[in-house]
């Protein structure tokens, strides 16, 4: 698994999956999150809201992840994930690995060889865009490297950082893994 750091928009990726900061309703919001919902069209509101009404009546729990098709997106499926918020004092750096982790996992499951994840909890959520990218970079790596990884044809695992800032941060930080 070959990781590729992207400074632009996720969704203008033609990547089999990317990955939404989502919040727990699913209903939209704010940065990424807006930003895929307008690009995919009403459609990914309405699977948004079948899920919450069939699976998750309570809304997706910090660290997990759920797909959906991408609609009008290059991209085919969209992966929801709930970063941990550190205004609302989710500070435990596990809660993040596991978007991560269960991220790739429900990637790998729809055997997606392509995926592009934005810096969760960099944004609204108020985490230090350094520590996402540790904690992403180890996560892909304990991923790449449990048997989970062995049965799925995931090749390609991309960040797409919107701002250059955020684009060095993790340039500078995969340099520097081990
Ligand atoms: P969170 O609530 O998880 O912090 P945000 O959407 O506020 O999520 O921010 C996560 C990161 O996504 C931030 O670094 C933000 O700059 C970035 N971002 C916003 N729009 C896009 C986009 N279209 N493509 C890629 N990254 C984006």
């Amino acid at each position: 698994m070959r990781i590729e750091i992207l400074h632009g928009d996720i969704t203008a990726r033609k990547v089999d999956a990317i990955v939404n900061a989502a919040n727990s309703s699913l209903l939209g919001g704010g940065g990424v999150d807006g930003a895929i919902h307008r690009a995919a069209g009403g459609e990914l509101l309405e699977a948004c809201r079948e899920l919450r009404r069939t699976q998750l009546q309570d809304g997706l729990p910090v660290g997990s992840a759920v797909a959906t098709p991408a609609f009008r997106l290059p991209a085919r499926w969209v992966i929801h994930t709930v970063g941990p918020n550190r205004h609302a004092g989710q500070t435990d750096p596990a809660l993040l690995a596991s978007c991560f982790q269960e991220s790739l996992t429900v990637a790998a499951g729809l055997g997606a060889q392509s995926v592009a994840f934005p810096a969760i909890s960099a944004g609204i959520y108020g985490w230090d865009a350094r520590q996402v990218a540790q904690v992403a970079f180890d996560a892909v790596g304990s991923f790449s490297s449990s048997g989970r990884a062995g049965d799925s044809p995931l090749e390609v695992v991309e960040f797409v950082l919107f701002s250059e800032d955020t684009t060095a941060v993790f340039r500078t930080v995969l340099e520097s893994s081990p």
